[in-house]
């Protein structure tokens, strides 16, 4: 029983990341009483400034690779560095993350019988040879790589989920979320649309890499957070896993001239080599989320970008350092 019925007790890891701050704020607009979790690897206290003053709002110093005891009704899983600056800084801390993390998680769910949902990405279907990608499709990845502690990490998090599931009949939701922006990305963990903001905004070259074909799809932070909560009121007999994403495909080379021309910039273009196992294309198929959830995005990309882009400029003005220059 929670808070005598009256409130939902709704625990959000990786809270003060980018995703994660604005599922609190969103979960406590909604009424629920919310436990934030971090160890604040690459998440900020910035991120909940505004949410510490709210009596429903409390936050936890914890790395999720150690048990962790707590009572609640519903738990969000989103404890991982997801860009590949910060995944692969320190890779084997990536993997425990996402495998010791979700075993203490789905341990504490079985515990409190709490319902629990897992943010997997789109990185478990590798460099896709099917396209778009649909939840069926099983993916390419190298097991061996670079990337691979973030995509096999994600990968074995989501055969635990399952595996809970079959063996203890947790009621699990699994989210696979295609690459999603907005404001409070962090401005230096190398990911392409804070890269090309802050770069645009502080006059330096915009970075490509490769020669800019290679495509991603990109979700308004806003869409995503609706998906994953649509996602955990759907009914337990769904489980999943969901693409959440979306499907509008953009070239990197089209998002760097998009992103020039919204922050009225003056930078060139420069291309780098591509990392090692960049995905060509990306774009999910998301019929199943439509079907399942009632969901689809909203805010397409120029009005997006526009957000994304006053945030950066605001950020830059107050903290010069975020640009990375110092
Ligand atoms: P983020 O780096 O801003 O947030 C991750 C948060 O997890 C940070 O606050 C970090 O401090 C925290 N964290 C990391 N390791 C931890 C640990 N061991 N214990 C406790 N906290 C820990 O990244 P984000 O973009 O907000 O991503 C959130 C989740 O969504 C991640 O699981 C990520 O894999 C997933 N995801 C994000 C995207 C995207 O495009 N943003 C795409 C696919 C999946
Ligand atoms: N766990 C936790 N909080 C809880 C319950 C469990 O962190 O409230 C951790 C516990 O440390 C254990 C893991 O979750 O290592 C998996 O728990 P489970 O009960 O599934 O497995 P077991 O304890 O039998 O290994
Ligand atoms: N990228 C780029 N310039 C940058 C950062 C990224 O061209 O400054 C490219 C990157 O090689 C990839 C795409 O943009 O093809 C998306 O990269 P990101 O790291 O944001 O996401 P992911 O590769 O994980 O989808």
């Amino acid at each position: 029983m929670s808070n005598y019925g009256l409130r939902k007790r709704v625990m959000v890891t990786g809270g003060a990341g980018f995703l994660g701050s604005h599922l609190c704020e969103r979960l406590l607009g909604d009424g629920h009483d919310v436990l934030c979790v971090d160890n604040f690897f690459t998440g900020t206290r910035d991120n909940i400034l505004p949410l510490l003053e709210n009596p429903h709002f409390e936050v936890i110093r914890h790395d999720v690779t150690f048990p962790l005891y707590v009572e609640v009704d519903e738990i969000y899983n989103l404890a991982c560095p997801a860009s590949p600056v910060h995944y692969q800084a320190d890779p084997v801390q990536t993997t425990k993350t996402c495998v010791h993390g979700t075993i203490n998680m789905l341990g504490l769910a079985k515990r409190v019988k709490a319902k629990i949902l897992q943010a997997s990405t789109s990185e478990v279907y590798g460099d896709p040879a099917e396209h778009p990608q649909t939840e069926s499709y099983w993916g390419n990845v190298n097991p061996i790589g670079p990337r691979s502690c973030y995509d096999e990490g994600k990968r074995c998090a989501e055969t635990l989920f399952f595996d809970y599931r079959r063996q203890h009949g947790l009621r699990i939701k699994v989210a696979r979320i295609f690459n999603t922006y907005g404001p409070r990305m962090h401005p230096n963990d190398g990911r392409v649309v804070s890269n090309f903001i802050v770069q645009a905004l502080s006059a330096r070259p915009i970075t490509i890499y490769g020669d800019g074909l290679q495509t991603r799809s990109f979700c308004y932070v806003s869409d995503l957070v609706d998906g994953l909560i649509r996602l955990m009121d759907t009914p337990d007999d769904f489980a999943g896993p969901v693409n959440l994403g979306n499907p509008v495909e953009f070239t990197i080379g089209e998002l760097a001239t998009r992103v020039v021309a919204l922050s009225a910039s003056g930078s060139a273009i420069e291309y780098k080599s591509l990392p090692v196992d960049d995905p060509r294309q990306r774009k999910p198929d998301i019929a199943l989320a439509e079907a399942k959830l009632s969901w689809r995005p909203s805010v397409g990309l120029e009005a997006g970008l526009a957000d994304t882009i006053a945030y950066f400029k605001a950020l830059l003005a107050r903290d010069p350092a975020a640009s990375g220059r110092r």
